[in-house]
């Protein structure tokens, strides 16, 4: 979040809740973690929490907004607070106390999230509005000290604009200026460096062969990736590609060892829409292909890549794993941008996140794109760069990126 944004904020939280802890600390919570084993306390805390939404959308409709501007921040405040997919209220109750409670605990927790649910929508953004009213611009108006229980009868549109008359502070009629796509501008400054590095820009088609986008990549037919369910096809034979890696193969074909690129575009996979998956999505492939390459490039390469594109404070720390096409394959983690590797949320308390995976080129790989194993070695990586984007400028919706909204994009 830009910090212009965070100072425009509304202070929502001072209402007070009934126990010590907040509503916050107990969602941040699970359920055997606040002592909760019988169906009644179940009730009890999800009584806690419903009379917190009601208090909150309360104090908002008390307090009223200054003009049209405040009262649509105010409420959209208010609707991420307790509905963002991903951090809201109700979404953490999902993830910290029905996910996990027992299984004797599941159909009380069931039921009273799903009664929060339906409860919930009364802090929806439109219903908000309905009946959120704007302050007259009268002058010395003092606040009785019942304000917090009674509400403010409902104004209509018209009577309110009335009320107050021209807003002076409203903004003017201002031609908007367009920016540059936050997806866009990470793939840049990934170019950029890499650019900076020697490495030249490649690129291959969306539309892929099986035999570019698996065989010739070392996946085998069983791999569960070629799977429909994975993979959209356009034809038996044909894809959108899953990754970037196949612009590998054609790059070696093309230009043969020595080798030296990394591949930006787009990639597709069967996915059902979330705040982390999407059907489309930006990858940046990078390929280094010569004699006497070793793993020590690789790391080398990918540390300079992070300290530069997130600050030189910045740890990494590679990891084993496993790729059909690299051999052997690594996880390169950085330490976390939120918190400094002290451990937090976004890092799930470990201070390190995973970034990328990366590994030695596997021979059978280079061979399929027409270069000797025994002369030649090399190393590849894969990363994606609406994720960059996310942990870059905080962002925590990949949808974000596809929906087009003026009021996301302009902050870039
Ligand atoms: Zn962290």
């Amino acid at each position: 979040m830009s910090g212009s944004e965070a100072d425009r904020r509304i202070p929502l939280k001072r209402v007070r809740t009934r126990s010590r802890m907040s509503i916050d600390e107990k969602t941040s919570k699970t359920l055997k973690d606040l002592g909760v084993k019988a169906p009644e306390a179940v009730g009890e805390l999800f009584a806690e929490v419903a009379a917190a939404l009601g208090d909150e959308r309360q104090a908002l409709m008390t307090k009223g907004a200054a003009n049209e501007r405040e009262r649509g921040l105010m409420a959209k405040e208010l609707r991420d607070r307790w509905l963002a997919r991903k951090g809201g209220i109700v979404a953490l109750i999902d993830e910290h106390w029905l996910k996990p409670a027992p299984k004797e605990l599941k159909p009380a927790v069931g039921r009273a999230f799903n009664e929060l649910r339906k409860a919930s929508a009364s802090v929806e953004v439109d219903e908000l509005l309905k009946s959120l009213p704007i302050r007259p611009a009268a002058k010395g108006q003092g606040k009785s000290s019942a304000a917090g229980q009674l509400p403010l009868p409902s104004l209509g549109e018209a009577a309110v604009a009335e009320a107050a008359g021209p807003d002076p502070t409203l903004p003017g009629h201002r031609r908007p200026l367009g920016s540059i796509h936050p997806v866009t501008r990470v793939m840049r400054e990934i170019e950029e460096i890499f650019l900076g590095l020697g490495f030249a820009i490649e690129s291959g088609p969306e539309i892929e062969s099986v035999y570019y986008n698996f065989d010739a990549l070392n996946i085998p037919e069983s791999h569960p990736a070629r799977d429909d369910w994975d993979t959209l096809y356009v034809n038996p034979e044909t894809l959108l590609r899953t990754h970037t890696s196949p612009v590998q193969i054609r790059a070696m074909e093309k230009h043969g060892a020595p080798l030296y690129i990394i591949c930006p575009g787009k990639a597709y996979r069967h996915e059902n829409p979330d705040s982390t998956h999407s059907a489309m999505f930006h990858q940046v492939e990078g390929l280094a292909v010569d004699t006497d390459i070793s793993f020590a490039d690789l790391k080398g390469t990918l540390d300079y890549f992070a300290k530069k594109f997130f600050g030189d404070k910045i740890k990494t720390n590679f990891s084993p794993s496993f790729f059909p096409f690299t051999e052997p394959s690594g996880e390169l983690a950085i330490s976390c941008v939120f918190c400094g590797g002290q451990g937090c949320r976004v890092c799930k308390e470990s201070g390190w996140v995973e970034v990328m995976g990366c590994g030695m080129v596997h021979p059978e790989v280079l061979r399929h794109g027409g270069i000797d194993p025994e002369r030649y070695s090399g190393w590849a990586f894969g990363l994606g760069v609406e994720r960059f984007a996310m942990m870059k400028y905080d962002i925590n919706d990949i949808q974000l990126f596809q929906q087009g909204d003026v009021k996301f994009l302009e902050q870039f």
